[in-house]
């Protein structure tokens, strides 16, 4: 047996679920370890299937986890899905919200390449930085997928007993791949263009797509590449599990900007404030909650945790 020890950790990051050979689908979740301020990846998660114990980001939980026998990235973490349980409700977001929510996270890194420079000196496989720039949110046609994902994903219906199969839909594809080309406050930095694996922005595609599809693409175009970016936008990137050098966006965190050079920014605040994107959309910012069904698509390519078996 693996030495299982009692972790709290608050959530931050919840990916799409993706299917997967070993558990037929899981969610990629990383937050901050409370006891030691700092980032870890927890997994497999079956989210889907966890009931009572579905977390929402900015949730604290405590579980019982154990250093993977086949994953050496110093913030991996196996979890016992079983011993999840949810410790109080989500952390409210506004604006006192937001300042308590930074407060626990570990601080921002200065840029990708200090993310890649950490990586390469001490096998630093997630951190959180502030871009200096977001140029624009690329959407592109998703590869679909292929026959492992398709086999894992029919596994899984065979697997689940009638109760739960009825409450779980298929796991659908998101047939768009959403990217951030963006630039770091750094003199090396010369522009990246990185993949979003982020939940809610599967959730905003798929929730939209139904309800205006001729304009689904202009609506989250609004809310990422004007909206967000308009906030205090952090980007937490996390690295594949078999090419570590490789980082997507596996989370967006962007509370509200307080001041800008000194002078408080009250009034472009209100225009960008929780309030308006709730009315606008239908789909708040913490869309994850409303859509825990969201589901996404993954690739083998961007394995971002080894399955097992
Ligand atoms: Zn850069």
């Amino acid at each position: 047996m693996r030495p299982y020890k009692t972790a709290r950790i608050l959530v931050v990051v919840k990916t799409y679920p993706n299917p997967s050979r070993t558990y037929g689908e899981t969610v990629c979740c990383a937050g901050v370890d409370l006891a030691r301020g700092e980032w870890v990846r927890l997994y497999p998660v079956t989210f889907r299937r966890l009931d009572d114990a579905r977390f929402a980001k900015y949730q604290e939980i405590e579980c019982l986890t154990a250093a993977p026998r086949n994953d050496s990235r110093p913030e991996s973490r196996h979890v016992n899905n079983d011993s999840i349980r949810l410790i109080g409700p989500p952390m409210a977001a506004g604006r006192k919200g937001w300042a308590r929510r930074m407060a626990m996270l570990p601080v921002p890194i200065r840029s990708l390449e200090a993310v890649q420079d950490a990586q390469s000196a001490h096998g630093t496989s997630i951190g959180m930085l502030r871009p200096r720039r977001i140029e624009r949110l690329v959407i592109e046609k998703a590869k679909p997928w292929g026959p492992k994902e398709l086999a894992a994903i029919s596994q899984q219906r065979l697997d689940l007993s009638s109760p739960t199969s009825r409450e779980l839909r298929d796991l659908d594809q998101i047939p768009w791949d959403f990217s951030y080309r963006f630039t770091c406050d750094d003199p090396r930095c010369t522009g990246h263009e990185l993949r979003i694996l982020d939940w809610e922005i599967g959730a905003s595609y798929r929730k939209w797509s139904r309800t205006d599809p001729g304009r689904w693409e202009e609506m989250i175009r609004e809310k990422y590449e004007r909206e967000l970016p308009a906030r205090d936008l952090h980007l937490v990137v996390g690295n594949l599990a078999k090419r570590r050098h490789t980082f997507l966006i596996i989370g967006l965190v962007y509370p509200p900007r307080v001041q800008v050079d000194g002078v408080n920014v009250q009034g472009t605040l209100d225009l960008m404030g929780e309030q308006r994107t709730v009315a606008a959309g239908g789909i708040g910012l913490e869309a994850e909650k409303a859509d825990a069904l969201a589901v996404d698509h993954g690739k083998d390519a961007l394995e971002l945790f080894p399955d097992e078996g």
